[in-house]
């Protein structure tokens, strides 16, 4: 899947590999490796529908403890 034009601001979009945050029964986890398209001009990402299945499926591993994790980050909480 190729969009190509960001929906929000129609920017140039490319494709790129990151990272995706989640909170999973209120635990932060990041899952890298993500395909997506992103946005040079607003930073807008886009996923494609096998890669949001994909995301979905670690997620279910997560859940139910299938998966372990590559390293463990600390996570700085600040105030607004
Ligand atoms: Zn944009």
């Amino acid at each position: 899947m190729k969009v190509g034009k960001c929906p929000i601001c129609g920017g140039d979009t490319k494709e790129d590999i990151v990272e995706v945050q989640e909170i999973i029964e209120g635990e932060a986890y990041i899952i890298s490796g993500v395909n997506a398209e992103v946005c040079v001009q607003c930073g807008e990402r886009m996923y494609s529908l096998g890669e949001m299945r994909r995301i979905e499926k670690v997620r279910e591993k997560i859940k139910n403890r299938m998966i372990e994790p590559m390293e463990v980050r600390r996570i700085a909480v600040v105030s607004l």
